[in-house]
């Protein structure tokens, strides 16, 4: 059988960054602590683990004081830097620069237009979105793809809408032209009060029509994410889509050897923080089942 990995699958370079600077401070002999899972990705964290990067919550900040730390690349909320500050820990900062750019430009939002409300399309509680929450000292609004959260928005008052940078891009359409609408059931016109701002990262929209065609190519798709990647269901959504024989695994011990039954061909992807590694291993896998 015919196995391909496809060609754009592999880190992002915001998630790749952050870990080669981890992998650079324990080269040193450092010893390191990563603020929460550097990465949705189980295998690589336990990777990183045996090279002795440990992982650290925010409670215990405080007991980390001269010690360093590592900002994974979802970002922090300022009062994260404050802590750091205060207890002289060594920061090693793994923000994405993309994330770092959207976290200004909700910061800028918050401060210059005081009669707006600052809308996130996201995951409540993922740490990107808490990063951005903070930006606006936790005053913005936090909406996600439940039609409950619609609730939350006055549809009279002007909206800023960004979006989380791994959320996806019909989605955030779809939400955009909720709102839209909403504001014209209220009597308000959204032409002058909604301003949307499509901030998902391209590293993950370009990445959707490609893997569609790369699933509709294969009989059997293997997706690999980690269970908490938000980008890993959106994109093995996408290849359910358009191909019903596609599988969601975060290890190789999940495979199952039906899944292949009359199968010519496999292909295998993954979320953008998901390792090439750990991919090559599941093509290995399958063929040693096969
Ligand atoms: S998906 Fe984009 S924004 Fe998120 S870490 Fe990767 S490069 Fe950065």
């Amino acid at each position: 059988m015919q196995i391909e990995i496809e060609a754009r699958s592999g880190f992002c370079f915001g998630v790749k960054r952050a870990i080669e600077m981890a992998e650079a401070a324990l080269r040193q002999g450092e010893e390191l602590y990563c603020l929460g899972a550097i990465v949705h990705n189980e295998e690589e964290t336990a990777r990183l683990h045996q090279m002795g990067m440990e992982e650290a919550t925010h409670r215990q900040l405080e007991a980390l004081s001269g010690k360093p730390v590592l900002l994974r690349a979802h970002g922090e909320p300022p009062e994260t830097y404050d802590r750091i500050q205060e207890n002289d820990i060594q920061v090693i900062d793994g923000t994405c620069p993309v994330v770092r750019k959207l976290q200004k430009r909700v910061r800028k939002a918050f401060e210059e237009r005081p009669e707006a409300q600052i809308l996130i399309y996201g995951k409540k509680g993922h740490p990107e979105v808490v990063g951005l929450e903070g930006q606006t000292a936790f005053q913005a609004i936090v909406v996600g793809d439940d039609d409950g959260d619609l609730k939350k928005i006055d549809f009279q008052r002007a909206v800023v809408l960004f979006s989380q940078t791994t959320m996806s891009q019909e989605g955030f359409r779809d939400l955009a032209e909720r709102i839209r609408q909403g504001m014209k059931e209220a009597g308000a016109d959204p032409d002058h009060l909604l301003s949307v701002n499509d901030t998902i990262c391209r590293q993950v929209s370009r990445r959707g029509p490609a893997i569609k065609e790369f699933a509709q190519k294969h009989d059997v798709i293997i997706f690999v994410s980690g269970l908490g990647s938000s980008n890993g269901r959106y994109l093995y959504g996408l290849c359910k889509e358009v191909n019903q024989r596609s599988f969601l695994v975060s290890s190789e011990k999940e495979l199952k050897k039906e899944w292949f039954s009359g199968a010519q061909s496999a292909g295998i992807s993954g979320a953008t923080s998901t390792p090439l590694w750990q991919m090559e291993r599941m093509a290995e896998t399958i063929k040693e089942l096969l």
